[in-house]
């Protein structure tokens, strides 16, 4: 189809991937976020090659190499350092044809608005309805101005307004049972090697360190803990002291060297994968459509699939805009569904959701050589799009 106009709600990676594709395609775009100032929750993000395929079909493969990270390897510890298993990515790299770079949420935020045209953002927009016939969609925000189109994409992240529409009912999120706290550091070997992702792992908790660009380990812990646990970053070293008693001594190391207030605090939740992405001339993307655990590194990569299956069916067909969201959600809605389930299972094996599948993960890390670790990730890089 040509000539059409596109809201897009919400200006996170998937809104903006979105766009991007879009003005490629040659459609007007206008893109509206509730936020005054954009700054992304959380530090970094592991964008696998599914994603990274994503970013390098819209053009911006050497923009994103040069802020990304180099994950050349990969290796577990045990809580108390013993090394459980090390191997390197490159057969993982060889089997789906790109590496996968992790990279720091504002430095990936700059480089999609690097990409899309000057205005095409607009901020302190808070979207509350939509209406629209058969003809045409419209936005309607808190403040109430209108914004009309031929196709809107709620790109409103896990907090979705819009889902709800869509799904025609309220869509909760659930707890998946553990916080996860997370920042950057200054790389040091005396945390983890500089192109290793360092994982420890024990009492259903876990500690990583992965390489981002400019010298710097994305870090993360996972405790278990009640839902509704309340903290404030004058505690976190303090939380994390105690929770890790005993750990090895480069999780020691991290826990004194990160800054407690640019350090974020996350309880994490997801949400039942949903049977309906689109109603009508609206198309849910992102987190709104498909919120996970991160355990599998994939909400971020589903919502860049997303953005560019979505163009594409926009930019191919000319049966009519509801006609290419269908297809969209045909193309989308299994894809999604089981990466979401995947993502609670392994939260549920790492966590200790039930304590004998754990240990026996823990039991299987000593006999892993990567290829099963690799294979798995490769089986859900080469499930997508761009495969
Ligand atoms: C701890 C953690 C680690 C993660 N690690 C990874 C990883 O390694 N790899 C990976 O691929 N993914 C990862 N993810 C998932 C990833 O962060 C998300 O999937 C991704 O950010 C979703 O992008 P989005 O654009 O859909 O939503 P968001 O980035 O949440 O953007 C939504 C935007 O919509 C705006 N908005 C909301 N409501 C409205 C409204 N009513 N009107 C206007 N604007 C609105 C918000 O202000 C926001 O800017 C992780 C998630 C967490 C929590």
């Amino acid at each position: 189809m040509e000539h059409l106009k596109a809201i897009i709600i919400g200006a996170g990676m998937g809104g903006l991937t979105t766009g991007i594709a879009l003005q490629q395609a040659g459609y007007q775009v206008e893109i509206y976020d509730r936020v005054r100032e954009l700054r992304p929750a959380g530090a970094a993000i592991s964008l696998w090659s599914n994603g990274i395929k994503v970013l390098n079909r819209l053009g911006l493969g050497r923009a994103i190499a040069q802020v990304g990270g180099q994950m050349d390897y990969m290796s577990y510890y045990s809580a108390t350092g013993e090394r459980l298993t090390s191997f390197s990515l490159q057969p993982l790299m060889e089997q789906v044809g790109q590496r996968p770079y992790p990279v720091t949420r504002t430095e990936l935020q700059q480089l999609l608005m690097a990409a899309i045209a000057p205005g095409s953002v607009k901020l302190g927009a808070k979207c509350v309805e939509v209406e629209q016939d058969d003809d045409s969609v419209t936005a309607i925000f808190e403040d109430g101005h209108r914004a009309t189109g031929d196709v809107l994409i709620a790109a409103d992240g896990t907090h979705s307004v819009l889902r709800n529409l869509v799904a025609g009912r309220g869509i909760a999120r659930d707890y998946v049972g553990y916080v996860n706290w997370n920042g950057l550091v200054p790389m040091s070997d005396d945390l983890a090697p500089k192109t290793h992702w360092d994982m420890y792992v024990g009492h259903h908790q876990r500690a990583s360190f992965m390489p981002v660009g400019g010298d710097r380990f994305y870090f993360f812990l996972d405790v278990p803990l009640p839902k509704g646990t309340v903290s404030s970053p004058d505690q976190y070293r303090q939380e994390l002291t105690t929770a890790f008693q005993g750990w090895a001594d480069p999780v020691q190391r991290l826990i004194q060297r990160l800054d407690p207030n640019t350090t974020t605090r996350v309880e994490i939740h997801d949400t039942q994968p949903l049977t309906s992405l689109v109603r009508g001339r609206v198309a849910l993307l992102g987190d709104a459509a498909h919120s996970m655990a991160p355990d599998l590194g994939q909400g971020g990569c589903q919502a860049l699939e997303d953005a560019w299956v979505l163009a594409n069916y926009l930019k191919t067909t000319s049966l009519g805009v509801a006609d290419a969201l269908q297809r969209y959600e045909l193309a989308r809605r299994d894809r999604v569904a089981n990466i979401v389930n995947l993502a609670r299972k392994r939260s549920d094996v790492t966590h200790g959701k039930d304590p004998i599948a754990t240990q026996n993960w823990y039991d299987e890390l000593k006999q892993e050589n990567g290829e099963s670790i690799m294979g798995a990730i490769v089986k859900t890089i080469l499930g997508g799009p761009l495969n």
